[in-house]
């Protein structure tokens, strides 16, 4: 079967962008008032909120931990976010995404400086346009950090593929459905461990390391967004102060 024209005889793929570039990321901190932290995030068309409520008393009692905290997640799409309505009760999809963005972020959470509690991450889908978990892990992660919840680091995530046979960075819901693979790769960048890697489609060895590779470097990419987010969200926009800021928020 003839593969869809992803790629034009210039390179540009369907949405604009060349082989390696990401689209475009906003991200915002801090933008609700109830949830102890939160983030708003543009991934290209995905439109993501995520909550963080937390460190707070388990119900049901029988969940907690005696020595280190709950983490539990929630990732859900709204009946508006695809093109078609999507059903709000939790799919199979759904549970699995929530199962996958929890195990991502559990290595970065210092659980057990919060015994006996849980932490709970929101992750609401208004919009999606492929890349929904990744960009759903990005802000939760800073969300984690505005809920002021003892970290190792951040973490950053970004999926690479393959359509028309080339390996391409940051899969959007027209390549993922017409291209041929999507590896989605979550990855804490100081720790240099990587917390998620799914692979939905076929590679050979030779394209399996070159896409692994791109993805981290687009997980890097997307650190450096994280990073001023949080820098711009407590210190205003002077960045040029970076060095202190970094050093006050080591102490
Ligand atoms: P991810 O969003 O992490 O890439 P998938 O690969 O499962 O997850 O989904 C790719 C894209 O397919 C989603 O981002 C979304 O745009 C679309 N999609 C997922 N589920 C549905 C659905 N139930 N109805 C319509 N589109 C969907």
């Amino acid at each position: 079967m003839n593969e869809t024209i992803l790629i034009d005889e210039s390179g540009k793929r369907t949405d604009g962008r060349s082989i390696d570039e990401l689209r475009e990321i906003k991200l915002t901190i801090g933008v609700l008032k109830k949830a102890n932290g939160s983030a708003f995030i543009e991934f290209g068309k995905n439109k993501i909120i995520v909550a963080v409520y937390g460190p707070r008393e388990v119900h049901p009692k029988h969940m907690a931990q005696p020595d280190k905290c709950v983490l539990r997640c929630r990732y859900h799409m709204s009946p508006f976010s695809t093109d078609t309505r999507k059903n709000p009760a939790p799919s199979r999809r759904e549970i699995e995404i929530s199962k996958v963005i929890r195990e991502a972020l559990e290595p970065a959470v210092v659980l057990e400086d919060y015994p006996r509690a849980a932490i709970d991450i929101f992750v609401e889908v208004l919009q999606a346009d492929g890349g929904s978990r990744c960009a759903g892990i990005t802000a939760a992660s800073v969300a984690l950090a505005d809920a002021g919840i003892n970290m190792r680091d951040l973490v950053a995530a970004c999926a690479a593929g393959k359509i028309n046979n080339k390996i391409a960075l940051d899969i959007n819901d027209v390549e993922d459905k017409e291209g041929s693979a999507d590896m989605p790769v979550a990855y804490l960048p100081n720790l240099e461990q990587i917390t998620l890697l799914q692979l939905d489609g076929i590679l050979n060895k030779s394209q399996f390391t070159e896409c692994l590779e791109k993805a981290l470097q687009g997980c890097k990419m997307v650190y450096e967004i994280q990073r001023k987010a949080l820098m711009e969200k407590y210190f205003g926009n002077d960045l040029s102060l970076d060095d202190e800021n970094t050093e006050e928020i080591k102490e």
